[in-house]
C-alpha cells in the first residue's frame, strides 16, 4: 500500500533519502528504528505529503505522492487525498482552543463532510477504544501528556485512514504515561488490519508489534528483517552496535 521506488531526498546539498526503495504491504506493522538524523521521520513525513523530494517515485494506495514539476515533487496541499495516511507525531498537536470532542469532530466534518451527530458518535467509539469515554469537554490543557496523546491518536483514527504514521509518540511523556499509549497502539495493531508505521526508540514495543523492523543509518535501509531476526541475531555489524548501544 506504500511504495518508495528510487526515493532520494535533499536538504539543499545534503542528502538526507539515498535511493531508497521500499515496499509495505497492507496490514503490515513497520518500526523504523535507527539513530538519530537517519531519515525516520522523513519517511513518514515523504508518506504523509508533507515534504518535497527529488528524485523517484512514492505512491500510496495507488496514488503518486505530491505533484510533479521540474525534476521533483512537491508537497501539495490536498486535505481529501491526504487523509488516506493519519499521522501521529513526538509533539501532541491538538488543537487548544478546541475540546476533546472538538478535536476529533473537526476534520471528519469539514474535510469528509459528516454530519454532526455522526461524527459525534464514532467519536464517542473511538474515546472508548483509547480510554476516555467521559472527556468529551475537556480541553487539551486539561489533560495529561499520555492522554492527549491518546486524543491525538483518537483524532487521526477518526479520518479512517488506511496507512496510520507514529513517529516517536512517547518520547515527550514522562515515563510514567509511556505505557498508556504503547497500549493504546498495541491494542490497534492486534485489533485492525491497518497498515501502521511506527518511528520508536522503544525496542521492546517495537518487538512486540511489528512484523518486519527498518534499520536505518545516513539515509539508508542497512538491515529490513523481521524483530525475532533482527533483534536476536542481526545480519549487519552496524545493527549489532546500535542495539547494543540501546538495549
Ligand atoms: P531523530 O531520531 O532525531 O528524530 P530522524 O531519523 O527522524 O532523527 P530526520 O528527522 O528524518 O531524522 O532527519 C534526517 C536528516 O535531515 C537529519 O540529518 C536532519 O538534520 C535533516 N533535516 C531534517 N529536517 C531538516 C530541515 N528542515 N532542513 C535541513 N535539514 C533537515
Ligand atoms: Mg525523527
Amino acid at each position: 500500500i506504500v511504495r518508495f521506488s528510487g526515493v532520494s531526498k535533499f536538504y539543499g546539498d545534503t542528502l538526507i533519502l539515498d535511493n531508497l526503495d521500499l515496499a509495505v504491504p497492507a496490514g503490515q506493522k513497520l518500526a523504523i528504528i535507527g539513530p538519530s538524523g537517519s531519515g525516520k521521520s522523513t519517511i513518514l513525513r515523504l508518506i504523509k505529503g508533507l515534504e518535497p523530494y527529488q528524485q523517484g517515485r512514492i505512491e500510496v494506495a495507488g496514488m503518486p505522492v505530491g505533484e510533479k514539476a521540474g525534476g521533483g515533487w512537491f508537497a501539495r496541499r490536498d486535505a481529501k487525498r491526504r487523509h488516506v495516511v493519519g499521522m501521529v507525531f513526538q509533539q501532541f498537536n491538538l488543537f487548544p482552543h478546541m475540546t476533546v470532542l472538538g478535536n476529533i469532530v473537526e476534520a471528519p466534518m469539514r474535510v469528509l463532510g459528516l454530519r454532526r451527530a455522526e461524527a459525534e458518535a464514532r467519536a464517542a467509539e473511538l474515546l472508548a477504544s483509547v480510554g476516555l469515554t467521559g472527556r468529551e469537554a475537556a480541553y487539551p490543557r486539561q489533560l495529561s501528556g499520555g492522554q492527549q496523546q491518546r486524543v491525538a491518536i483518537a483524532r487521526a483514527l477518526a479520518m479512517q485512514p488506511q496507512v496510520m504514521l507514529f513517529d516517536e509518540v512517547t518520547s515527550a511523556l514522562d515515563p510514567e504515561l509511556v505505557g498508556e499509549v504503547l497500549g493504546v497502539i498495541r491494542a490497534l495493531s492486534h485489533e485492525s488490519g491497518m497498515t501502521m508505521l511506527l518511528v520508536t526508540h522503544e525496542m521492546n514495543f517495537a518487538r512486540d508489534v511489528a512484523d518486519r523492523v527498518l534499520f536505518m543509518e545516513k539515509g539508508r535501509i542497512v538491515e529490513d528483517a523481521p524483530p525475532a531476526r533482527l533483534f536476536t541475531d542481526p545480519a549487519s555489524e552496524r545493527t549489532r552496535t546500535f542495539l547494543r548501544a540501546v538495549l
